[in-house]
């Protein structure tokens, strides 16, 4: 028989078994197979990527269901891979040319992507052996990343497609700008946050003439380029300037006074002016009233020569200061208020959106929304829980067209290529050799490439082959599960299911799990900022991964979030540790365990445990088919800790003792069957230690999922155990409170609360005397009224212990008394104090509620030891 070692060290064990599982290609899925699949393909962590909280949160959980589904027989695929994270590489390259004061543009493309490439090599690969420490159950033989050669000619197909269906078109849009980034966004990257900002009253003259209208803005540098101002038709106010035009302060442009019914007639003075390539409201309105589009402000936040010479070169927050200037010097600016206002700003990197005209390639989102919200109308796509299905309904019906072309080098180059002798544009999957039209070979390939999210939209089909029929796709697709937070609902899911509908005619995922975000525990956001960020690889370092896997698994409770804290993982590395010590008790005592149980030779304790391994093996199933995984953990951990360590084992040892083997054959079944419980969530401790058992197979991987027995259920046994567990903590009690030493054997006295109960007893009197270290048990049906009894209720059964022989009844009447005058000093001291008119007007309330809290606490204690004190003296 094997042993196992005295304490659990978490670290080699993970390490050896880690290695084992990959080098044994145990998540690798049989193909052909002819067992049910399930499959996953989850969205996909950036390769900048570190293994942070709400990673492990997102991994850790399909795992769980992963690891169960192949216990339970299916030919389980999750198929892994990095996202190449176009915005999130520039940053870390750019930051490190900045650093030699270089800039992309002196390195040029070809360079810049080397270096690119290079660092991907290098450093890529971190969060993948990452996922590998949390245990993840990754198939890494199909690994995919979004730029590898296979993919890459997936993402063009479908850029090509969609290009020739009309759903990809090419258009002069004014879109979202970082400037700091340097490259257009998407509206969904767009973070809107309350600013203290200004707004600014500027006076425009009428160009002929007298008078004069006020504008209102809160981007005062952008009025260099007004090409109009808007009024409402009906406002009186302005009914004499329509058809008038005003003179442009600082610029002198003529510009005209229009009228439109889309302006709002109660923001500032009614009168706004009008910017076409700098607002989308602006832009709008340009276009259906012939406006001239003036860019003053390029993509990297610079005004331009349109600016004119006092203003351009400067950074647009420095223009800003200097308009204002010239306005107040030329008499223009009439004043200025405080104006909280919303603004967009970059979710990556915080910096102020521009609005930036320019050509732009675009999807067209709601032809492809039309059929991906059918889907998850009629249930084809379930959403858990099911109310994010509004915020995808919400999204989707209003959906806009999506800007995918982004000014940066690292991606998918966007396959279209110009013309320069006849301007046609030419989309096609390999460099085109000649102008279709002209027969021109002057042709230049756009510099642009595509969002990221773009190929991550193919991610569940173009992982597994597509657009080649391949076997994977015909075995694994659609996938079972999609799991991820809430905030990327918009970004992947939303995105994957129009793609998944469009080029495989059928659904992703059928089932959308959306887990809550991870906060500290105080349910604030983690930040760098606040300190307060728990790191994954530190706490798997300190407490081991099945702790923290264990602990991520215990919170997530369905459409909450998490709010994590140090104790919690402390508390279930002890729980690591109370399996570990339970199993190496029961492998010391497994010595010639027979392979079978014998059936009538089972004692109670062990018709209960059976019994109890068959109700939580349901209950299990129910919770984790619901993904209910607190309700799962919160069970086993109850299970394991109380019932099969502190009560099972307990029970046992006298069984053990005398050389009972059915006991052993139920035990070391017992364990097993845990172990293969908690394999899911503690992947590493339980492949440990199952490898010690007789009989073990090749690993807890591929064994069975442990099923419940319904002929093990048994409800006698478990009704006497909970009667049993009830006299037994009541007899604890009663000695704990009476000072009674746990070596000293006593009477106990029990009063059935009938003759039914009392049938009981004889099934549970052995037990009752070890474990509450009684001499003897009567049960009686009332309690003498001269005997000197201790006394205490358990449910509707009286306990007691007869006080001859319990304790040293002198010493005992002593210590009472001692304690019952330093109550009574105490309640004095408290009642002067609370009797005084001045404390009670000058302390603190909460002062004041303390004392008053203090004194019945004392109150209660005085009749408590008054009571005891009371029993001796009987
Ligand atoms: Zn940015
Ligand atoms: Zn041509």
């Amino acid at each position: 028989m094997k042993i196992l070692d005295k304490s659990y060290d978490p670290k080699p064990v993970e390490e050896r078994w880690s290695r084992f599982w990959l080098e044994e290609g145990l998540f690798t899925p049989e193909v052909p197979s002819t067992k049910p699949k399930f499959s996953l393909v989850l969205p996909p962590p950036n390769v900048t990527g570190s293994l942070h909280m709400g990673h492990a949160l997102c991994f850790t959980l399909p795992d769980i269901i992963s690891r169960w589904k192949r216990m339970k027989g299916y030919n389980v695929l999750w198929l892994p891979g990095t996202d190449h994270a176009s915005i999130a590489v520039h940053n870390v390259i750019e930051q490190g040319l900045k650093e030699k004061g270089l800039t992309r543009d002196q390195l040029g493309r070809e360079e810049f992507l080397k270096i690119a490439w290079d660092w991907k090599q290098k450093y890529g690969g971190i969060i993948t052996g990452q996922l590998k420490k949390l245990g993840c159950s990754l198939d890494w033989s199909r690994e995919r990343f979004t730029m590898d050669e296979g993919f890459s000619r997936a993402v063009r197909l479908v850029f090509v497609s969609l290009y020739r269906e009309g759903l990809i078109y090419r258009d002069y849009y004014l879109v979202n700008r970082c400037p700091r980034c340097n490259t257009v966004l998407s509206d969904i990257e767009i973070e809107h946050k309350e600013l203290q900002g200004k707004l600014y009253y500027i006076k425009y003259p009428l160009f002929e003439g007298e008078g004069e209208v006020v504008v209102a803005t809160t981007r005062p540098e952008t009025m260099l380029g007004d090409t109009a101002v808007a009024v409402h038709p009906d406002d009186p106010r302005f009914r004499g300037f329509h058809g008038k035009f005003l003179r442009l302060p600082l610029v002198g442009r003529r510009i005209p006074v229009i009228t439109d019914h889309r302006v709002e007639k109660d923001f500032g003075t009614g009168a706004v002016k009008v910017t076409p390539a700098h607002d989308p409201v602006d832009f709008e309105l340009g276009k259906l009233h012939g406006l001239e589009q003036v860019i003053v402000i390029d993509g990297t936040g610079k005004m331009t020569e349109a600016a004119g010479p006092d203003f351009r070169g400067l950074d647009r927050f420095e223009a800003r200061r200097r308009v204002v200037e010239r306005l107040r010097e030329q008499g223009s600016l009439l004043k200025i208020e405080d104006y909280p206002h919303m603004v967009g700003h970059h979710d990556r990197c915080k910096t102020v959106i521009e609005p930036h005209l320019s050509w732009q390639w675009f999807v067209k989102m709601a032809p492809l929304a039309k059929e991906a919200i059918r889907v998850v109308e009629d249930g084809t796509i379930q959403f858990i829980p099911a109310n994010w299905a509004k915020s995808y309904f919400e999204w989707m019906y209003n959906i806009h067209d999506w800007c995918i072309s982004r000014q940066l080098w690292w991606g998918h180059r966007i396959p279209a290529w110009y013309c320069r002798s006849c301007g046609e544009i030419i989309v096609a999957m390999e460099t085109p050799a000649h102008c279709p039209k002209c027969g021109g070979i002057d042709l230049v390939q756009d510099e642009d490439v595509l969002d990221t999210w773009f190929s991550s939209a193919l991610w569940p089909f173009g992982t597994m082959g597509w657009p080649e029929k391949t076997v994977d796709l015909e075995m694994f697709y659609p996938t079972d599960l999609m799991g991820t937070a809430f905030d990327i609902i918009f970004f992947w899911v939303a995105r994957m299911i129009m793609m998944g509908l469009k080029f495989m005619g059928g659904i992703p995922f059928r089932q959308v799990f959306i887990n809550g975000l991870v906060r500290d525990f105080r349910r604030r956001k983690m930040s760098k900022s606040e300190g307060n960020i728990i790191d994954p690889l530190e706490m798997i370092e300190k407490y081991g991964t099945d702790a923290l896997r264990f602990t991520m698994a215990a919170m997530a409770i369905p459409g909450m979030d998490l709010s994590l804290s140090e104790e919690r993982m402390m508390g279930y590395r002890a729980f690591v540790n109370k399996i570990w010590n339970a199993s190496r008790f029961v492998l010391m005592n497994l010595e010639d365990a027979p392979a079978a149980v014998a059936e009538n030779e089972l004692t109670l304790a062990d018709r209960w445990i059976r019994s109890r391994l068959a109700g939580i093996t349901a209950d299990v199933e129910t919770a984790l088919g619901e993904y209910k995984f607190y309700e799962a953990a919160e069970k086993i951990y109850h299970f394991v800790w109380h019932e099969f360590c502190d009560w099972y084992i307990e029970m046992c040892k006298p069984s053990l003792q005398a050389g009972n083997r059915t006991t052993k054959a139920v035990l070391a079944g017992a364990l097993d069957h845990i172990l293969k419980l908690l394999n899911p969530f503690m992947p590493f401790v339980t492949e440990e230690i199952w490898s010690h058992l007789p009989g073990h197979g090749r690993s807890l991987v591929m064994a069975p999922f442990p099923q419940s027995d319904p002929a093990h259920l048994d409800r006698h046994a478990e009704e006497e155990m909970s009667l049993l567990q009830q006299l037994v903590v009541e007899a604890r009690t009663i000695r704990a409170e009476n000072k009674i030493s746990p070596q000293k054997r006593v009477t106990i006295l029990l009063k059935a609360p009938g003759e039914k109960e009392k049938a009981f007893i004889p099934e549970i009197r052995a037990y009752f005397l070890a474990l509450a270290n009684g001499s003897e048990v009567r049960v009686e049906d009332r309690f003498a009224p001269e005997a000197r009894l201790l006394k205490g209720v358990a449910g509707s059964w009286e306990v007691a212990i007869a006080m001859e022989g319990a304790s040293d009844l002198e010493a005992e009447r002593v210590r009472l008394e001692k304690e019952i005058k330093k109550m009574e000093a105490e309640i004095e001291k408290l009642e002067g104090r609370l009797g005084k008119k001045e404390f009670l007007e000058r302390a603190p309330a909460a002062v004041i509620a303390e004392a008053k809290q203090s004194l019945l606490a004392c109150r209660d204690k005085k009749e408590k030891l008054q009571k005891s004190l009371g029993n001796i003296k009987a």
